[in-house]
């Protein structure tokens, strides 16, 4: 029979997806370990990754004979485990407004993300204030204000280069003012220059500390899973310019393999607080580890 379209899985990729298949019977030796560390590794996991998992899977059943269900089981619980860890929503502080900055290089989905967060949030009956924060790119606002139209959300803004440690501060003020639960400040993405970045990020983290001792609350930081291993240089970028609290995976939804959120997870233990699934509003998804691991491995 033909077999199934292409999917992200590693296994089906290695021993086809047909019924008869699935039943054989295959020995968990060297050549079929090297075997799924390649798909691991082509999967975006990254090599030591790949090993780890790998080499968890064969402990204690090296040599033994298993089917291919087996062994799909086995390697999608040896991924589930490295990411039942950091599978965690936002966590939500009694403090309000709750302070949430989102950072992230420009094109990682920062603007599309805080949309569909505020839409979520507003739904649940949040009270949510945007601050535009991207104030170099009259784009990113215009964007941004789309994105709060379409959620019934405010979203602030200052004029086009302006400080966006003083738009920061106003919408706190603003924020506070109002009685929201829940205020969320876009920031700059572009990493050309990383000492006027971190700065920036710096001095709106110092200035919102002058209304907001406890502030932010959350530093969330978006990434673009089609960026494959990239964004493990960026979860390094990041931290070093700001206190990254947990992640956001966008873009599962396209071509992208998803491994390396397994090395995300394996090698920062960052929580991820959701994954975006594609460009619409309600297409932010709380990451499940069991179904991720499957869908992976599958
Ligand atoms: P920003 O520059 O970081 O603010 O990025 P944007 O939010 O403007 O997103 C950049 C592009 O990625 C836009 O075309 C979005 O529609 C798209 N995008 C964002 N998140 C997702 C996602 O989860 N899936 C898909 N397929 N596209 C996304």
């Amino acid at each position: 029979p033909p077999e199934a379209a292409p999917s992200k899985g590693v296994l089906g990729r290695l021993f086809g997806r047909s019924e008869a298949k699935i039943a054989v019977r295959r020995t968990l030796d060297d050549d079929m370990l090297e075997q799924l560390e390649e798909l691991l590794i082509a999967s975006d996991m990254g090599v030591d990754t790949a090993l780890r998992v790998t080499a968890n899977m064969a402990e204690g059943r090296f040599g033994r004979k298993l089917s291919t269900q087996e062994i799909k089981q086995l390697l999608a619980q040896e991924v589930a485990r490295v990411m039942e860890p950091v599978a965690k929503p936002l966590p939500i502080y009694p403090k309000r407004p709750q302070v949430v900055l989102v950072v992230g290089v420009n094109g990682s989905g920062k603007t599309t993300t805080i949309g569909k967060l505020a839409s979520q949030f507003k739904s649940a009956g949040k009270k949510v204030v945007i601050a535009a924060g991207d104030t170099f790119r009259a784009a990113a606002v215009e964007q941004l204000q789309v994105w709060g139209e379409r959620a019934g959300v405010p979203v602030l803004t200052a004029p086009e280069g302006s400080d966006p440690a003083s738009l920061a501060f106003d919408a706190l003020t603003k924020a506070q003012e109002d009685g929201a639960d829940l205020l969320m400040i876009d920031t700059a993405g572009r990493l050309q220059n990383r000492a006027d970045l971190m700065e920036e990020l710096a001095k709106i983290v110092r200035v919102i500390r002058k209304k907001d001792e406890t502030a932010p609350h959350n530093t969330l930081l978006v990434l673009d899973a089609t960026t494959g291993q990239n964004a493990l240089s960026q979860v390094e970028t990041f931290r070093n310019l700001a206190d990254v609290s947990g992640l956001v995976m966008t873009k599962l939804d396209g071509t992208a393999k998803g491994g390396v959120l397994v090395a995300l997870a394996d090698k920062f233990g960052l929580p991820i607080h959701a994954i975006g699934v594609g460009e619409q509003i309600d297409d932010l998804a709380p990451f499940d580890p069991e179904e991720f691991a499957a869908a992976l491995t599958g």
